[in-house]
């Protein structure tokens, strides 16, 4: 049995954009709770309390609170696993056969797989067969 990986590019792109748009709202989140929070001694509960009381203004247009921002922040990083992790296919290939040609006497012989280097059965060469047919 064989184990072929194979990636779906569009999955990949998708999840690759929910993690830089993710990424980019934690990072907006936090940079507006850094630079607001006043040099407290205790950094992360004021960094949370703030994160939690104020809202965000995109470019005054949609007043969001900071909290939803994160949330939503995490909920596309997570998505984005998801994705990634969805758009790799594994797929077990069992049994088959393929046919080998040989470069020099142009003969062709059924093998288990494919395979790099060979000993071709009717020159006795050692080659590099090319694979001219996939049987199921
Ligand atoms: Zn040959």
């Amino acid at each position: 049995m064989h184990r072929i990986i194979r990636t779906k590019r569009s999955g990949q792109i998708l999840g690759l954009l929910f993690f830089l748009v993710g990424v980019t709202f934690l990072l907006m989140v936090f940079w507006k709770a850094w630079l607001n929070i006043p040099p407290a001694s205790d950094t992360l509960s004021a960094l949370w309390s703030y994160i939690l009381a104020e809202d965000f203004d995109l470019a005054g247009l949609i007043t969001l609170k900071l909290s939803y921002l994160l949330l939503t922040g995490g909920i596309l990083l997570s998505l984005s696993l998801i994705v990634l992790a969805l758009s790799r296919q594994i797929f077990y290939v069992s049994g088959g056969s393929v046919s080998l040609k040989c470069p020099y006497c142009r003969n062709s012989w059924r093998a288990r797989r494919a395979m790099g280097w060979a000993e071709c059965p009717f020159c006795r060469k050692f080659i590099q067969p090319t694979v001219t047919k996939k049987y199921n």
